[in-house]
């Protein structure tokens, strides 16, 4: 017996171990190589001898839901109220399942949009919902039609990434208001809006749900610090909703996680003062395009990067094997790992495209660069 009889290892973690199996330039699971900023560390070696290592409040530091609201009214002009519509969750991850178990019931059909992002569907499987996976336009942007003719009467939630992994594109204005005439339209439709990588778009600004005031009284926001500090490996973000799912969702974090890890925490409420998040688009632009620059005179077709850490490629003028098969080629022979994007698609539909993550420092994108631009 198995609840999720179709899922195995996750494509990231099964890159990352043939990247270091094959000593292969890893620019597959999407992490940043450089080192975090050395004003997070001296917090956190500070906060070694503070009294901070004992169970935080069930929704997170008081202190900390304050800066979030904080930083959520700076960003967006936005006003939350920080008890009763932020939470601390252990990441992006928990936060969309915890979302997903408070909210969807038995035979509830859940909308996402492929290629999507790994974690919604086996959730939305676990809770007892419907996935109903609506491709998105080959330009990786939403037809909107199509996922207005998906909506049934069952329809429960509609889930949305932008910026969008895999692949790097942001929505425009026209999308939003698109997406709100949708769901004024159906208001038994919740909206789960992954944001995880709002801080990082490039010549347009993101375009938040946070700032759309149509969407507040239905949506749940999902950020990640882990995104917009580079500590991927801390596992924090939080999420935002109004106060009566709040209550719903709370009800399952506190059985999930109870509280988040509290020196994390402790230290993330020092840090807000002290950074400034709004520069994370151009220190990533500039990784974006010295990438391109680099991989100019490869056969690799680059497609547009718009946000995210992540450059998508088209292989088809190099190789006819599936996604999958060209990456681990690539990753044992050429010694670059890379993700196919087929993995996030149902039936693993294949484009033959890939995607690189861009979150490195300059040596690694030279060194993987050089060696793609030899096939
Ligand atoms: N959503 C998207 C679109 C992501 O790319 C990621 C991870 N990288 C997550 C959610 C999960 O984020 P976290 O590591 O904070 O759990
Ligand atoms: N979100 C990261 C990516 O897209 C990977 C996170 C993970 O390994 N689960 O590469």
């Amino acid at each position: 017996m198995s609840k999720l009889p179709h899922v195995g290892t996750t494509i990231f973690t099964v890159m990352s171990q043939l990247a270091n199996q094959h000593n292969a330039v890893n620019l597959s699971q999407g992490f940043p190589n450089f080192p975090v900023d050395s004003k997070l560390r001296e917090i956190l070696a500070e906060n070694a001898n503070e009294n901070v290592h004992q169970y935080m409040p069930m929704p997170g530091s008081p202190l900390l839901l304050d800066k979030i609201g904080e930083l959520v009214q700076k960003t967006y002009q936005r006003g939350v109220n920080a008890s009763e519509e932020i939470l601390v969750t252990a990441g992006a991850t928990q936060g969309i399942f915890t979302t997903i178990m408070a909210l969807i019931e038995q035979g509830d059909e859940v909308i996402i949009l492929d290629p999507s992002y790994d974690c919604y569907e086996p959730t939305i499987l676990l809770a007892g919902g419907i996935p109903k996976r609506i491709p998105l336009d080959n330009n990786f942007l939403p037809n909107w039609q199509r996922v207005e003719d998906a909506i049934s009467d069952k329809t429960r939630m509609l889930i949305t990434n932008n910026p969008h992994n895999p692949s790097g594109r942001v929505w425009s204005e026209s999308d939003m208001i698109e997406l709100e005439n949708i769901l004024e339209k159906n208001e038994h439709v919740l909206l789960l809006s992954d944001e995880v990588y709002e801080f990082i778009t490039f010549e347009h600004k993101h375009i938040s749900a946070h700032s759309r005031p149509k969407l507040h009284n239905r949506t749940i926001t999902i950020s990640s610090f882990g995104k917009t500090f580079h500590i991927t490996g801390w596992k924090m973000g939080y999420l935002i909703a109004p106060p009566t799912l709040m209550l719903e969702i709370k009800k399952v974090h506190q059985f999930n996680v109870f509280s988040v890890n509290s020196i994390a925490q402790a230290t993330l409420t020092k840090y807000l003062d002290q950074v400034d998040v709004s520069v994370l688009g151009s220190f990533y632009q500039e990784k974006r395009d010295s990438f391109r620059e680099l991989m100019k005179n490869s056969k690799f077709e680059l497609l547009p990067c718009e946000g995210t850490y992540f450059q998508t490629a088209s292989y088809a003028n190099i190789s006819n094997a599936t996604d999958i098969e060209f990456c681990k080629e690539l990753t044992r022979k050429h010694k670059v790992a890379t993700i196919p994007i087929s993995v996030f698609n149902a039936d693993q539909k294949d484009n033959k495209i890939i995607r690189f993550c861009f979150a490195k420092d300059d040596q690694t994108l030279q060194n993987a660069a050089e060696k793609l631009c030899k096939i």
